[in-house]
């Protein structure tokens, strides 16, 4: 423990500036010089937690001392690792640091113990693996009990389309029903069990990831409960990102919108192939592969303007990936207590002249290119 009582940490903190190598050699235990050296290119085990290549110090650490772990976080300075590393709280963390860089006496680190690690660090990927074959099986069972659209049992999906004024007329085979699924809320709450539509996520290379659930009533409504649409948990070792739900086959041109009944709309309005990206975040990342040369970003217009931005972002990047990608947004005002507009609502409430004109130019153009 340091004599000094008193640290000024706006001092320290600039006195820490540049010489974080020699605080972590002093404080952590486990700090490896050569990752700081490489810092922001180079990942490796975690001075607190482990592994093999979960860790690493951000590009500017020199000045920040600030590092990311997959697994325990990130440590905006350097302040957080030595302290992490200590059991110190931040005054206690400055106190030291200020006091080795005046050169007075320090506490030695906090030594690891990395037997205890090792072992609590082989029980959580054992737990992860049960939990991966669960989500697994759970994913298989249900699109295994689900039925096809157009089967008797699907009339529910079918009313809930048409009562969002759609008019579907070859359903995708990645769009399917299940009878009776469980709903529970963010709490872990049970909700009730309901109808559901399901759809196929795939990532970015079409290999299938998950299921987006639409929880329905029987006379085709959505379900009463707090979020009637979710994605089911998969496993760990796959991902969504960049993925989508595809609604069609996949041509040279693509149209993309964030929900399902949006793209079904866009089906209706132009044809052609059509995914569903499930939310704005998804849309902004969405990859986009062979076949395709010329993409449509359907975007929805948001009061809080995610949809534009991701909209406008996707068809940006893609550009500059050397496709041909254009951004169509409402141009509608959002009525007032409404929080969007997506293009089911341009198709249903304003389909007037200039709307139909538009779409039949876009419609002749696509077909041209595809
Ligand atoms: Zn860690």
């Amino acid at each position: 423990m340091s004599k000094k009582k008193f640290v000024d940490i706006p001092q320290t903190k600039a006195l820490a500036r540049g010489n974080w190598h020699t605080i972590f050699t002093a404080f952590v235990a486990a700090y490896d010089h050569r990752l700081f050296e490489k810092a922001g290119r180079k990942h490796g085990p975690c001075p607190l937690c482990g592994g093999n290549d979960r860790f690493q110090f951000f590009k500017d650490a020199r000045d920040t001392g600030g590092s990311v772990c997959r697994h325990c976080g990130a440590k905006p300075d350097g302040f957080d690792l030595v302290g992490q590393a200590n059991d110190w709280d931040f005054i206690e963390t400055a106190r030291q640091i200020d006091a080795l860089l005046n050169g007075q006496e320090v506490s030695a680190p906090k030594s690891v113990d990395w037997e205890k690690l090792r072992k609590q660090q082989e029980e959580a990927t054992k737990r992860q693996k049960e939990k991966d074959e669960f989500f697994r099986s759970l994913l298989k069972k249900v699109w295994k009990e689900s039925y096809r659209a157009e089967a008797p049992e699907a009339a529910p999906l079918r009313r809930y389309l048409a009562n969002r004024g759609l008019d579907v007329h070859n359903y995708p085979r990645t769009l399917r029903f299940h009878p009776g699924l469980d709903s529970v809320n963010e709490d872990g709450e049970f909700e009730g069990t309901f109808p559901v539509m399901l759809a196929l996520v795939v990532d970015k290379d079409g290999a299938p990831v998950t299921i987006h659930r639409t929880y329905l009533t029987e006379d085709g409504r959505k379900a009463p409960i707090e979020s009637p649409k979710k994605l089911m948990p998969y496993p760990s070792d796959k991902s969504a990102s960049g993925g989508a739900i595809h609604l069609s086959g996949t041509g040279k041109v693509l149209n993309v919108a964030e929900g399902i009944e949006t793209a079904l709309a866009v089906q209706e309005m132009v044809g052609g192939s059509v995914w569903a990206t499930v939310n704005a975040s998804m849309m902004k990342n969405l990859q986009v592969g062979e076949p395709v040369e010329a993409v449509w970003s359907w975007g929805d217009l948001d009061r809080s303007g995610d949809g534009q931005a991701a909209c406008k972002e996707l068809v940006e990047r893609l550009r500059k990936e050397g496709k041909q990608a254009t951004a169509c947004l409402p141009t509608m005002e959002i009525p007032a207590g409404a929080k969007s507009i997506d293009w089911l609502d341009v198709y249903l409430k304003w389909h007037d002249s200039s709307v139909i004109e538009s779409l039949r130019f876009i419609k002749a153009s696509q077909r041209a290119a595809a």
